[in-house]
């Protein structure tokens, strides 16, 4: 079973041999952080669905290295690709956005500032904050067992982000002002549409602008509600994405892997194929 083995996304480049080595920052987590020992296992995902469970047979801060036991499938990604615009918010709830929408199956993030976003440091998102963003999702990706890292975006402005979404496919803002379509109906609608990709919108803790709302009436995109009661941001995207994913069937359950042979038992052999 790799349940529990610590996992880490790598270059597919330094996969493909029967050995392995890492070096920098997860050779330091692995020897140092992790303090794992020769003889104990890791999971390397390539993040093009395929992941090597590898013997560690040689640990040090600066390097570690080991034999590929086995080459198997990463669990599915969703059939149904999601991008959750996310209103800018400040930090803590951002970044719960993303981990949690990570584990759910989001496959793409957009923040998006709004006329209602009150964040410090405004609308500018500099290299730094984004660096953080992509770390946040890559761990919560690896913690997940997921097989890609969902992407961040840069920032965009709320119509950018709104004329993106329409440009790529159906489209849900997610408004607790709407009394009309049920998140049920416009999953149904939007998913009849199209059924490969959807774009979810959400707001700040101040909610959507009047103009914002006139925005996307204008562009013909459904707004739904979440039901009757008020969500806080961080929790409308990450809900909104799983019934999106449940409408979808995407929340069945995982296909069994293939097991890795027991320890002693074959280490150092050459690596077998799925
Ligand atoms: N301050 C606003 C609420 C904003 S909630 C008010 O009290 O009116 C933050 C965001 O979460 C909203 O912009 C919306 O996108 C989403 N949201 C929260 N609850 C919702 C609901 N019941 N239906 C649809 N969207 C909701």
């Amino acid at each position: 079973m790799t349940a529990g083995l610590h996992r880490f996304f790598v270059d597919p480049a330094i996969l493909g041999g029967e050995r392995v080595t890492l070096t920098g920052p997860q050779a330091h987590q692995v020897g140092r952080v992790l303090r794992l020992k020769p003889g104990d296992r890791i999971v390397l995902v390539d993040g093009e669905g395929r992941e090597s469970v590898v013997r560690l047979d040689e640990v040090r801060s600066s390097a570690v290295s080991g034999a590929v036991e086995v080459v198997q499938p990463s669990r599915p990604e969703p059939s149904l690709t999601l991008t959750l615009y996310q209103a800018l918010v400040p930090r803590d709830r951002f970044e719960t956005v993303l981990q949690k929408g990570t584990e759910v199956g989001i496959s793409r993030f957009v923040p998006t500032w709004c006329e209602r976003s009150i964040v410090p440091g405004g609308d500018r998102i500099d290299e730094k904050r984004l660096e953080r963003w992509r770390r946040i999702v890559t761990e919560a990706a690896e913690q997940c067992e997921r097989g890609i890292v969902p992407e961040v975006a840069p920032l965009l402005r709320f119509a950018d982000a709104l004329a993106e979404a329409v440009a790529t496919g159906p489209t849900l803002v997610a408004w607790e002002r709407e009394r009309e379509r049920s998140v049920q109906a416009g999953l149904h609608e939007a998913l009849a549409a199209d059924g490969q990709s959807l774009g979810l919108m959400v707001g700040p803790e101040g909610g959507f602008s009047a103009i914002e709302i006139e925005l996307v009436r204008e562009a013909e995109v459904l707004t739904i509600s979440l039901g009757p009661r008020i969500l806080r941001t961080e929790t409308a995207g990450p809900i909104l994405a799983a019934l999106a994913l449940y409408e979808a069937g995407d929340l069945e359950l995982a296909p069994l892997t293939p097991q890795p042979p027991p320890p002693c038992a074959g280490a150092g052999e050459q690596a077998s194929s799925p």
